[in-house]
């Protein structure tokens, strides 16, 4: 089912159209209320009457985090402090939160992109969510929150951690469907195993995971953990907030769609900056087409991916692949570009190892080097009798020696770099408490 099937589906050459007419006007409406873009442009020697379709977008200037910091808290709003309905910050761990703000318009728009996302993830009206996306300054709490309702759900807004809590009510209340961090769902799964809750005894059928990059070996896992169809859900609060793109359930591993009538997306070149053409990865930039409080044209996102159409998907808009990473998350380890993502990549099909895992980046000499920490799945240190971590009895252990070497092996190929593996015991890694979770430890002195 979708969710509105007119656009969702709209021909191409009218979705064109219509992103030109609001391109058009949402430029105009930035250039006459917010300082910022109009001293951007003029300093670019660009004219809101030089931008008449989304071929021309190149001729703007990005907009980029650093522009929200210097506009704290509230120079960006494009209308006047008595319109705003809401105020949402970045989780940003360090200094200031960079502010976003909502007419009640944009209010309803970010509804109506998050109930087509969820019915895009599989949920329907009457069925219950437990929306564990954390409450707060943080956009993914409410606005899955605001959007289920709109589509007729019963939320239970929980909020992120308290997985106790979590497991109780999804029993009793027979939650359909679970909102959170993929690393949270994670959480959730291995907690349910420890107290033997079968997930067949569960009620849940969806899980909509975001927040944070995540691969196919945590999927597998969350699927299997929690009896669930488990879809990815992208955003960011800068362009809204979570449901600028979403993962079909029946389209799962094809890429997310991004909801082209609102949020124009583009993929450019991390140095360059140029357009790249449809399918090669870069950063992703988006074009506010529709907002209304604080509009952003050509956000510089960070986050590195693809987008590309998807001629068998049930929908016209475009599809953008995973996360492979933020830009300013990548690690240069010997001259090779480096993201978790990629090791993670690697854990697929490893039924030995878990999907907990973590990259420790050191430098003791004179090159920077990658430990990888991946714990041992817990039913094989049962089955084994395993108690602890004995790098000797691993390398001589038939099974344990043969994975440690195919999986250094296939690091080594696949990524291009030589990684020290060490197994670990289950639960010596730590987990998302409810939140998005660090995969990586950086001890090199900066
Ligand atoms: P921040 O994390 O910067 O404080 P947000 O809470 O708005 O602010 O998070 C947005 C960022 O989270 C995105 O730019 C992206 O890096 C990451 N993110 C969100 N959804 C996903 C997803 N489905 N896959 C990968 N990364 C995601």
């Amino acid at each position: 089912m979708l969710y509105q099937p007119e656009i969702e589906t709209l021909a191409i050459e009218k979705l064109r159209k219509l992103q030109n007419e609001r391109l058009v006007a949402q430029v105009a409406y930035v250039y006459n209320r917010v300082p910022f873009y109009k001293k951007q442009m003029d300093e670019a020697g660009v004219k809101p009457t030089d931008i008449k379709s989304i071929h021309d977008l190149h001729k703007l200037p990005f907009t980029k985090k650093n522009d929200l910091r210097d506009n704290y808290p509230f120079g960006l709003f494009a209308v006047p402090q008595s319109e705003i309905t809401r105020i949402h910050g970045s989780s940003g761990t360090t200094g200031k939160p960079t502010v976003v703000g909502y007419t009640k318009g944009d209010i309803d728009i970010f509804s109506e992109v998050i109930a087509r996302s969820l019915t895009t993830a599989g949920c329907k009206p009457g069925m219950i969510m437990q929306n564990a996306y954390g409450y707060g300054l943080f956009t993914g709490g409410l606005g899955i929150h605001y959007g289920a309702e709109q589509l007729g759900m019963a939320v239970v807004p929980i909020s992120g951690g308290m997985t106790e809590r979590q497991i109780m009510l999804m029993q009793d209340f027979r939650s359909d469907v679970l909102c959170c961090t993929p690393s949270y769902a994670l959480t959730i799964a291995e907690e349910l195993k420890k107290r033997g809750i079968a997930p067949e005894s569960l009620n849940l059928k969806f899980a909509v995971l975001g927040a944070e990059p995540w691969t196919e070996s945590i999927r597998a896992e969350v699927e299997k953990g929690l009896g669930v169809v488990a879809t990815n859900i992208y955003g960011l609060s800068e362009v809204m907030g979570p449901g600028v793109s979403q993962e079909d359930y029946e389209e799962k591993g094809s890429g997310s769609y991004i909801w082209e009538d609102h949020f124009f997306p583009e993929v450019v070149d991390r140095v360059t900056g140029l357009p790249l053409p449809e399918g090669q990865p870069g950063v992703l930039v988006f074009t506010t087409l529709t907002k209304q409080a604080m509009p952003v044209l050509r956000y510089w996102t960070n986050d590195i991916t693809t987008i590309y159409y998807d001629r068998a998907g049930k929908r016209t808009h475009i599809k953008m692949g995973q996360i492979i990473g933020r830009s300013d998350d990548m690690l240069i380890i010997r001259g090779v570009n480096l993201f978790h993502t990629q090791v993670e990549a690697v854990l697929e099909g490893f039924n030995d190892l878990s999907a907990n895992y973590q990259l420790i980046v050191k430098n003791e000499g004179k090159m920077d080097e990658v430990d990888v920490k991946v714990e041992l799945d817990p039913e094989l240190c049962s089955a084994l009798g395993l108690e602890s971590i004995d790098i000797e009895f691993i390398k001589s252990h038939d099974r344990l020696g043969q994975v440690h070497r195919i999986f250094q092996k296939k690091i080594k190929d696949n990524i291009g770099l030589t990684m020290k593996v060490e197994f670990m015991m289950p639960g010596a890694i730590p987990r998302s408490e409810g939140g998005k979770l660090n995969r990586i430890v950086d001890t090199r002195k900066k």
